[in-house]
């Protein structure tokens, strides 16, 4: 199955893309996951993606849809894949277009997770990650039993640079802008499948089997 987890940043796309993956054995794709970690481990592209990231802007098609490009053409996308975060531009959209069909393969559905503003904002803002072992809490909805610490490995719970209140705007105007285009063009092509991603992780899941279930 050769899917692709549309929706603004908060929506939950992340949590459910390794969720299926894990149901269907098909490996994650999320192009933020890759490039925090050629952040941490300062890497050229690293280095160059940070100042996007931390403003909350795109990092540039070209560095995107070459790491996407190798990930698609390593061994473990074989079995299928789930991208989470790709394509976010129309440019990057035809890319993989083009990359799946030098493959001769095609997409099978594009899931759009739909969660109104205020409920993104809250979610966003109130986010905690493991510097350490990458956990993530909420400090409403899923806080650390260890308080501020991580209930895994012990390391102090930190705030993702672009969680905070700035990058926050600067992320959904850009959502908007560049990525919320992408749902009429895989609408048009009969791909889209809507879902309404407000609702609790295991409601969501179970939305989301069911839609899967029907392609
Ligand atoms: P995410 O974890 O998906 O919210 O991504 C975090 C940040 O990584 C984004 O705000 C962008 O700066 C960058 N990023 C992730 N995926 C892409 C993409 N497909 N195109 C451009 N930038 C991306």
């Amino acid at each position: 199955m050769r899917l692709v987890f549309l929706g603004a940043p908060g929506v939950g796309k992340g949590t459910q893309a390794d969720r299926a993956s894990v149901k269907f054995r098909i490996c994650k794709i999320s192009t933020g996951d890759l490039l925090r970690g050629a952040v941490r481990n300062k890497t050229s592209l690293g280095l160059e993606a940070k100042g996007h990231m931390d403003r909350g802007g795109l990092v540039p098609d070209s560095v995107v849809i070459g790491l996407v490009r190798e990930k698609l053409n390593d061994s473990s996308s074989a079995a299928g894949f789930i991208l989470d975060g790709f394509p976010r531009t129309v440019p990057q959209a035809e890319a993989l277009a083009s990359v799946l069909n030098e493959r001769d393969e095609h997409l099978d559905c594009v899931v759009n997770f739909e969660v109104p503003r205020e409920e993104i904002v809250k979610r966003l803002s109130g986010r905690r990650n493991c510097p350490k072992c990458q956990a993530t809490y909420h400090v409403d909805f899923a806080p650390s039993k260890m308080g501020t610490a991580c209930e895994r490995c012990g390391e102090v719970l930190t705030q993702r640079s672009d969680d905070q209140r700035e990058s926050i705007e600067t992320r959904l105007r850009v959502y908007e802008e560049q990525t919320a285009p992408l749902i009429g063009f895989y609408e048009k092509q009969g791909l889209l499948s809507r879902l309404n991603g407000a609702e609790s992780v295991d409601a969501v899941y179970h939305s989301l089997i069911r839609t899967l279930a029907a392609h």
